[in-house]
C-alpha cells in the first residue's frame, strides 16, 4: 500500500459480547471464583464438542451490519494454533479466511468515513495472573473463567491519521456497540490495538497491544509517534515490532519482534459445521437494527433543528443521546434540551467530581425531564431550574420537581405588575446606580435588574425585567 498522511494508523479492537454463556459451551460468562465457570469444552478436554452460541451469531451479525459490511454467506470457523498456557487446547477457534463481515465503513460524527477490513467471531483465551511484573513473577496463574468467551474483533483498514482521529474513531464504535445492545461498557471488556507508523520512518510500523478505554488510545498513539518521530531523527532505525502499552508509566514498551498471521498454521475446524447465514436472518436483522449515532445525528440538525455541535456531541454519546431522545417524547422543546444536556448536565456532574452516566440513575432522569419541562413551559425561570439541577445533582432535592416548585413557592412570576414593583423598589433604591445608567454604563442596568430578581428570589425572568426598567428610566 502507498501512504502518503504524516501518521498512519490501523487498529484491531476486541469487543466482548454481552451474552450470558460462552461461544461454544454453556459456561456463564460472568463468574466470581477463578475456574469455577469450566467445563470440558472451554477446558479442551479430548473427546469434547463445541456447539456455537445462536445468540453470539445473532451479535455478530448486528454488528457486522450496522459497520456496513458484507456479510459471509457461511459462518466458517478456523483453528489458530499456537502454545500457550492461556489456551488448554493449544489453538484457539477464530475466523480466518472468510469473515463474517467485510469491507464495511464506520462514519465518524464529523463525516469522514474509516474502512472496516472485516469483523469476525472468536473464543476469549483463558486470563493469565503475574506476580509483579511478567519478567520477574516466578510462577503464573490461569483463570479458564475467561476462556470461550464471546469476542468480536474489529479491523480498520489503515486510514486513522492522528491519534485524536483514533480517539474519535473508538467512541464512535463504542456508541454504535451501546445503541445495538450487545456490549455493557460497564461489565464487558474493550480492548484495542493500534499499528502505527510515520512518514519520516518510511512506514515501518509497531503495533501496540492491549490499550483500554477510548481516551488511553490518544494517549498511547500520542507517545508512540512522538517515540518513533525522535528515534529517526536522532538517527536510530525503527523496527517493525510488538510493543505493550503501560498506562501507568504512560509509555508503550517493546515486547518482542512483530509476528505474521501467516506463522500461526490455520486450518478449519472440523468440529464445527458451518452456519448458514441465510437471507432470512440477514432481513431479519436489518430490520431490528436501532436507529444508529449517525442517523441520530441527521434527525437532530434535520428535523429537530438543533444546532450542528450540540448534535454531533449529543448523537454521538449513548447516554446522553437516549436522553435526550427521552425528552423530546416528553414533548419538551429541543433545542433547550439540547442546551441542557449538553451544558448543564456535565456543569454539575464536573462539580459533584462524577461523570454525567453515574449521575443518571434511580430517580434522577424522571427528575430532570420534569425540570426542563418545568423551564421548558415558563413554569419556572433559568435562574431556579439551574438551582434545581443542582439540588438534584447532589442529592439535595429528593421529591418531584414539580411538588418541591409547589411547596416552597418558586413558580415564575408571570405578573407583570408584580414585577413592575420591584422594578420601582430597585430604582428608587439605587438612585446612583439609574444615574450612571443615564451617562451610558451598560454594566449600571445589569446591577439594577440584579436587584430585581434578588427581590424576586429569582422567579422573574432577567429579559422581562431588563425592558420593564429600561422603560421605567
Ligand atoms: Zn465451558
Amino acid at each position: 500500500m502507498k501512504f502518503d498522511k504524516d501518521i498512519i494508523i490501523g487498529m484491531e479492537i476486541h469487543v466482548e459480547l454481552d451474552t450470558d454463556t460462552k461461544l461454544f459451551c454453556s459456561c456463564p460468562t460472568k463468574a466470581e471464583v477463578p475456574n469455577t465457570a469450566t467445563c470440558e469444552v472451554c477446558l479442551g478436554m479430548p473427546g469434547s464438542k463445541p456447539v456455537v452460541n445462536k445468540k453470539a451469531i445473532e451479535y455478530a451479525l448486528k454488528l457486522a451490519m450496522a459497520l456496513n459490511c458484507s456479510i459471509a454467506p457461511e459462518l466458517i470457523f478456523s483453528r489458530k494454533v499456537y502454545f500457550y498456557p492461556d489456551m488448554s487446547k493449544n489453538y484457539q477457534i477464530t475466523q480466518y479466511e472468510m469473515p463474517l463481515g467485510s469491507r464495511g465503513f464506520i462514519e465518524l460524527a464529523e463525516g469522514k468515513r474509516i474502512g472496516i477490513t472485516r469483523v469476525h467471531l472468536e473464543e476469549d483465551p483463558a486470563s493469565l495472573t503475574h506476580q509483579g511484573s511478567m519478567e520477574t513473577s516466578p510462577f503464573v496463574l490461569v483463570d479458564y473463567n475467561r476462556s470461550g468467551r464471546p469476542l468480536c474483533e474489529i479491523v480498520t483498514e489503515p486510514e486513522i491519521y492522528s491519534p485524536q482521529e483514533a480517539r474519535d474513531f473508538m467512541k464512535q464504535l463504542i456508541t454504535i456497540l451501546q445503541s445495538l445492545k450487545i456490549f455493557n461498557i460497564k461489565t464487558r471488556i474493550i480492548k484495542a490495538d493500534a499499528n502505527v507508523s510515520v512518514k519520516e520512518s518510511g512506514y515501518i510500523r509497531a503495533e501496540i497491544k492491549n490499550i483500554t478505554g477510548f481516551k488511553e488510545i490518544e494517549r498511547a498513539l500520542i507517545y508512540e509517534i512522538e517515540r518513533q518521530k525522535k528515534e529517526v531523527l536522532e538517527g536510530r532505525k525503527i523496527i517493525q515490532e510488538t510493543r505493550g502499552w503501560e498506562a501507568g508509566l504512560g509509555i508503550t514498551k517493546s515486547l518482542r519482534s512483530k509476528e505474521t498471521e501467516e506463522d500461526y498454521g490455520y486450518i478449519f475446524d472440523p468440529d464445527l459445521v458451518a452456519v448458514d447465514i441465510t437471507k432470512e436472518m440477514v432481513d431479519k436483522t436489518k430490520k431490528e437494527l436501532p436507529e444508529l449515532p449517525n442517523q441520530k445525528l441527521k434527525r437532530y440538525v434535520e428535523k429537530l433543528k438543533i444546532n450542528a455541535t450540540d448534535a454531533h456531541v449529543i448523537s454521538s454519546d449513548f447516554v446522553l443521546s437516549e436522553m435526550f431522545d427521552r425528552l423530546i417524547n416528553a414533548k419538551v422543546d429541543a433545542s433547550l434540551s439540547a442546551d441542557w444536556i449538553r451544558r448543564e448536565l456535565p456543569r454539575v456532574a464536573n462539580y459533584n467530581k462524577k461523570e454525567v452516566e453515574d449521575l443518571l440513575s434511580g430517580k434522577f432522569e424522571e427528575r430532570f425531564i420534569e425540570i426542563i419541562e418545568l423551564l421548558g413551559t415558563k413554569k419556572i425561570t433559568p435562574v431556579i431550574a439551574k438551582d434545581l439541577l443542582n439540588k438534584l445533582a447532589d442529592g439535595r432535592l429528593k421529591e418531584s420537581p414539580k411538588k418541591y416548585v409547589e411547596k416552597e413557592k418558586l413558580t415564575a412570576v408571570s405578573d407583570s405588575s408584580e414585577i413592575k414593583k420591584f422594578c420601582e423598589e430597585a430604582i428608587k433604591e439605587n438612585p446612583k446606580a439609574v444615574d450612571d445608567y443615564k451617562k451610558g454604563e451598560s454594566n449600571a442596568l445589569n446591577f439594577l435588574i440584579g436587584q430585581v430578581m434578588r427581590k424576586s428570589k429569582g422567579k422573574a425572568s432577567a429579559d422581562e425585567v431588563k425592558k420593564i426598567i429600561e422603560k421605567i428610566i
